[in-house]
């Protein structure tokens, strides 16, 4: 059994589901994990912004917008007069069930139940294409089975011993679809696993049932070596371990949440990307192994910001940095990259929200700086303590780019630097050529 997830771009348009059906319609039994069609989770979250801040007319015209939207998918994706009726009937009741919010309190709750939408009309098109072209298949709604806990996070527990439930009553089928993103929370509302989700649900499904593969289907051939997105000449890269996979994720490769590497790596499943408009390509396999190369990929993560604590109670001092740690977890504020003097520490957050609050709390330790509109790029390659002669390409590379942190030692398989986000394209193109000669 494998897991099959598509993306947004992957079921975008009619052509593009269309396409799929050769993809999942093979020997092995298949669970198809779907997102939201491109872009509609965006509008999605206008809508509601839009009822947060009170502006019901827009909201409506935006959901009427996205309703004729789909109107127009549905017309083109069937062919039977009763299918396109029963498409319609589907838009309809989910358009309408957001309309329902429109001229009511809104808050947070009602939120999630609008973003939830998107993967419930995606999955439910498709499952109605499968069946209108003759092939048969399951829908099993993820609100039965993918579930957080209080603190946000996945409860495999329950999702395992639920989704297999749920499968039981299917033996036969061979093809199993369900909706990415979106959960339950501890409390039994609908809730989400973050914007990009899909692709934690497909490897918590893949963990759940001790999947052969979890593939993740997008719109370009797997990870590339830079960024194609600001720098011109990339490669895609064939094998990744792991734990280098989750590195490129976090900081900055768009092609795959972060999160979605554990559950995979905890079981030892293979990850394989690939790509929906070229599906004879191998793309990029994750997995355990490890081919240890200088240098392999390089990624960027905007929207960083960093503190510098300086004390002078630093200095020999012990317990220091418990304190400086313990006001950001008050803030539940992950810390991205740190680095120590005898006197300094400088830490980057991306979660800009307390920004304020933890520099006021920091002030009783020392004096604290603030910077903002920064980048992390982390450089993935071999950088085993054992090494010599490692990294003096980067530095080449950058002589001409202010580096103000520098992070090394952390990871055997990653550096990390922080710079100015203006000078981000100009490093990336640089690291391309220096270290890749591309
Ligand atoms: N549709 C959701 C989003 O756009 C989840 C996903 O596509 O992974 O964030
Ligand atoms: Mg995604």
């Amino acid at each position: 059994m494998k897991i099959m997830k598509f993306g947004g771009t992957s079921v975008g348009n009619p052509d593009r589901m269309r396409s799929i059906i050769p993809l999942i319609n093979g020997d092995e039994k298949v669970i198809v994990v779907l997102s939201a069609l491109s872009g509609t989770t965006n509008s999605l979250v206008e809508i509601s912004d839009l009822l947060y801040a009170g502006n019901t007319g827009e909201a409506s015209r935006k959901n009427e917008a996205l309703r004729a939207k789909y109107y127009k998918v549905v017309e083109d994706l069937y062919s039977s007069a009763e299918y396109k009726k029963k498409g319609h009937e589907l838009i309809n009741s989910h358009f309408d069930y957001i309309n329902g919010f429109i001229n009511h309190t809104f808050g947070k709750q009602h939120e999630k139940a609008i973003l939830a939408q998107g993967e419930l009309i995606s999955t439910a098109l498709f499952h109605n294409l499968l069946s209108e072209n003759q092939i048969p298949s399951v829908l099993l709604p993820a609100l039965n089975f993918m579930r957080i806990d209080k603190e946000g996070e996945p409860d495999s527990f329950y999702i395992e011993e639920n989704f297999k439930r749920e499968l039981a009553l299917h033996p036969d089928e061979k093809i199993i679809i369900t909706q990415g993103f979106i959960c339950r929370n501890a409390y039994g509302e609908i809730d989400n696993l973050k914007r990009g989700g899909s692709d934690y649900t497909a490897s918590l499904l893949g963990a759940a049932v001790n999947a052969s593969e979890i593939e993740i289907w997008t719109d370009i051939n797997g990870f590339h070596n830079n960024d194609p997105r600001f720098v011109e000449k990339t490669t895609v890269i064939r094998e990744l371990s792991f734990d280098e996979a989750a590195e490129l994720a976090y900081f900055g490769a768009k092609i795959l949440h972060p999160s979605s590497v554990n559950p995979a790596r905890e079981k030892n499943i293979p990850v394989r990307l690939k790509n929906t408009m070229d599906p004879a390509d191998e793309g990029t396999l994750i997995t355990s192994n490890f081919i240890l190369r200088d240098y392999k990929a390089v990624a960027a993560k905007d929207g960083i910001s960093v503190l510098r604590i300086k004390s002078a109670r630093m200095l020999m001092a012990y317990g220091f940095l418990r304190k400086v740690f313990e006001i950001f977890e008050a803030y539940k504020t992950p810390i991205d990259m740190i680095t120590t003097s005898e006197v300094a520490v400088s830490i980057t957050i991306d979660n800009p929200a307390y920004i304020e609050q933890i520099a006021h709390d920091l002030r009783e330790l020392g004096t604290v700086e603030i910077e903002q509109n920064q980048t992390i790029i982390c450089i993935v390659g071999d950088f085993r303590t054992e090494r010599t002669g490692s990294a003096p390409e980067i530095f080449e590379a950058l002589n001409t780019i202010p580096l103000k942190m520098i992070s090394y030692g952390g990871s055997p398989y990653s550096i990390s630097l922080l710079i100015d986000t203006k000078d981000k394209i100009e490093a990336l193109n640089l690291l391309n050529k220096f270290l890749f000669n591309l």
